[in-house]
């Protein structure tokens, strides 16, 4: 669905966004399978060429959010951007730690066996700028998470660092997913200063009414 004029939300185990323009941007991929999902919205709901997927931009090298990178790179010729911290991580040179640990043995095989590996084609640093949102690096939930902030729209892509709760405020990273919490929390503080209406989030439901007001309130926190 189009949560903001031109940005649309695909929510499956993770949030998918798409970013509509003359091209498309797409930031996550969800777990491995969820391609179809995405190519079908894409050709079906926004009624575009799933060629017209320019830019695949990963939050962080997390699996529930690269699973199907391999897959739509190859669909669609886009061009994966990921922040160089991560890339590693997503290439298969480090192996990924995080919610994989959670699942049972059996489950990590079949799911990795999943998910091929991928060199990004463009290594993100902080203050980079791609499609008009502003590229910040927000490391603690992993060492190359980033938030993506368009100060035009005042619309900021936050991936894992920050999530709603069930009472409609903002809290922090997991923590058990988390390998460096402070870290994390200095991170967020950055983005205290920006001028924020919309939070699109990796998990749930984005925030998308009083969000800079909510930040505020959790920044108190931490
Ligand atoms: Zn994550
Ligand atoms: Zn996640």
């Amino acid at each position: 669905m189009e949560v903001y004029p031109g940005i649309h939300h695909i929510q499956r185990v993770s949030n998918s966004y798409l970013v509509v323009d003359e091209d498309i941007m797409l930031i996550d991929t969800g777990m491995p399978g969820n391609s179809s999902k995405i190519i079908d919205y894409v050709q079906n709901t926004l009624k575009r060429d799933p060629n017209d997927i320019k830019t695949i931009v990963l939050t962080h090298h997390h699996f529930d959010h690269v699973g199907s990178v391999e897959k739509l790179k190859n669909i669609t010729g886009a061009s994966v951007a990921a922040h160089k911290l991560d890339a590693n991580y997503i290439n298969g040179t480090k192996s990924r730690p995080g919610p994989l640990l959670l699942r049972t043995a059996t489950n990590i095989m079949k799911m990795v066996s999943r998910t091929k590996p991928i060199q990004p084609d463009i290594l993100l640093k902080d203050g980079n700028i791609i499609k008009r949102y502003h590229v910040i690096h927000t490391p603690g939930h992993t060492p190359g998470s980033i938030c993506l902030y368009n100060p035009e729209n005042r619309v900021i892509f936050v991936g894992d660092n920050l999530r709603q709760s069930k009472g409609g405020m903002i809290k922090g990273p997991v923590p058990k997913y988390t390998p460096d919490m402070d870290l994390a929390k200095n991170s967020i503080k950055k983005l205290g200063d920006l001028d924020i209406d919309v939070i699109l989030t990796g998990h749930n439901s984005p925030i998308t009414s009083d969000a800079s007001s909510k930040l505020k309130e959790y920044l108190k926190t931490i």
